[in-house]
């Protein structure tokens, strides 16, 4: 059987605590699916510059390009060496370069409230129906955030004027929209496609090509919305959602505001996904939050994150569905079971526990079954 290569990079703050719990997991996954992982841990980040002086040493890139996918922590820490220029600092030196470096398109952020969480949630109990669960698939290079021209020019003195451009080409909406249809075939079978082309010539073709590509996929249901309906939707009646398929900066909002659901970062995991040969597609595997400074090396953060990170690391890039499936549940047990990190702990529920990243791995692991 072919050997999955991970590259695990760990990174700063809790990253190093939380990733030991990931692979705690999947090593449980190996154990029960006889899936054979070869994970390789290398240093990135502020660890990176530690140790090779580099936040993305060359030896980290090579074994993430000799890897079939990452498994990524969180780098930064706000907080060490403000002289080092913003260019050679973790977010951009290790991120970017990775993002780049791998043409990672396609941003998959599931945003997940199990019904015993209900507390953490922004919205009334009775808004989030047996559970929440929505899947924001977002274009990552296009858009605005990089059409051209982009500048800011003076018209005359004390005038200036910004411009950003968004472009959107016809391929480009094209291999987004096939992501969005195939990860909606994996769940409840329905696109929600947003856009604004009831002013934006992008949002007119975006919706042309999506609904020419939903044709091939005639097991998933597609609906059109406004982002700005959509933006009110999701708080007035998340459970409506299955996948929402953005564009790249109507995404960012929205898989923000979507996020916001969960109540907590540390239950957050996304994906972010590039070119598919055979039967896989490379893929970036991280939690959706940060370092988290203020509880590193504490043993308090909620090590679930990076843990569903490799549940749409199987699923997403090897295909293992089952596998994957195996680890969502552990977590949905263990959570019914009332353990709880810090973030997600309230004492007006009796039946929680607070416990440790350790703790809450170990248990995770322990319930992986085939
Ligand atoms: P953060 O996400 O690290 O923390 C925000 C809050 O959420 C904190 O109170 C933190 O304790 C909490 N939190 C985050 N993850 C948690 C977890 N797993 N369990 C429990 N609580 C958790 O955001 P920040 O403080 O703005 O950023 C800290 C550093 O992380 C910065 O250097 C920032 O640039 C970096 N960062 C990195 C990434 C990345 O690597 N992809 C993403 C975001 C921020």
């Amino acid at each position: 059987m072919k050997e999955y290569k991970i590259a695990a990079l760990a990174g700063d703050g809790i990253g190093p605590e939380v990733m030991q719990e990931a692979i705690r997991v999947l090593r449980a996954v190996e154990k029960a699916f006889g899936l054979p992982f070869a994970i390789t841990e290398a240093p990135v980040g502020w660890a990176g510059i530690d140790a090779a002086g580099k936040a993305l040493p060359d030896a980290t890139l090579a074994l993430c390009k000799a890897s079939d996918s990452i498994l990524f922590g969180s780098v930064g820490l706000p907080d060490r060496d403000p002289t080092i220029p913003k260019e050679e600092r973790p977010e951009r030196a290790a991120l970017l370069r990775i993002r780049k470096e791998f043409g990672l398109f396609a941003n998959l952020r599931p945003v997940q409230l199990p019904k015993a969480l209900s507390h953490a949630c922004p919205l009334r109990p009775e808004r989030q129906g047996d559970g929440i669960d929505v899947l924001v698939v977002r274009e990552l290079t296009g858009g605005m955030y990089f059409g051209q021209p982009k500048k800011t020019e003076t018209l005359s003195e004390g005038v200036q004027r910004a411009i950003d451009t968004m472009v959107y080409t016809t391929p480009e909406i094209e291999r987004i929209a096939h992501v969005a249809f195939r990860a909606a075939r994996l769940r409840r079978k329905k696109v929600t496609s947003i856009d604004k082309a009831n002013v934006l010539e992008n949002g007119i073709l975006w919706r042309e090509v999506v609904t020419r590509i939903g044709k091939q996929y005639p097991d998933v249901a597609l609906e059109h919305m406004f982002v700005d309906n959509g933006a009110m939707q999701l708080m007035l009646r998340p459970t409506q959602f299955d996948v929402m398929l953005c564009e790249n900066m109507f995404g960012d909002i929205l898989s923000d505001e979507a996020a916001a659901l969960a109540g907590s970062l540390g239950m957050l995991p996304s994906a972010s996904l590039g070119t598919t040969s055979g039967e896989q597609t490379f893929g970036f595997y991280e939690p959706a939050g940060g370092t988290a400074p203020d509880i590193a090396g504490k043993n308090l953060a909620n090590p679930i994150a990076q843990i569903l990170s490799t549940s749409l690391l199987l699923r997403y890039s090897f295909g293992q569905n089952e596998a994957a499936a195996a680890i969502d549940r552990a977590v949905a047990e263990v959570i019914a079971s009332g353990l709880r990190t810090g973030d997600i702990y309230s004492p007006a529920d009796a039946t929680a526990r607070k416990v440790g990243t350790l703790e809450m791995g170990t248990a995770i692991a322990a319930a992986i079954r085939r």
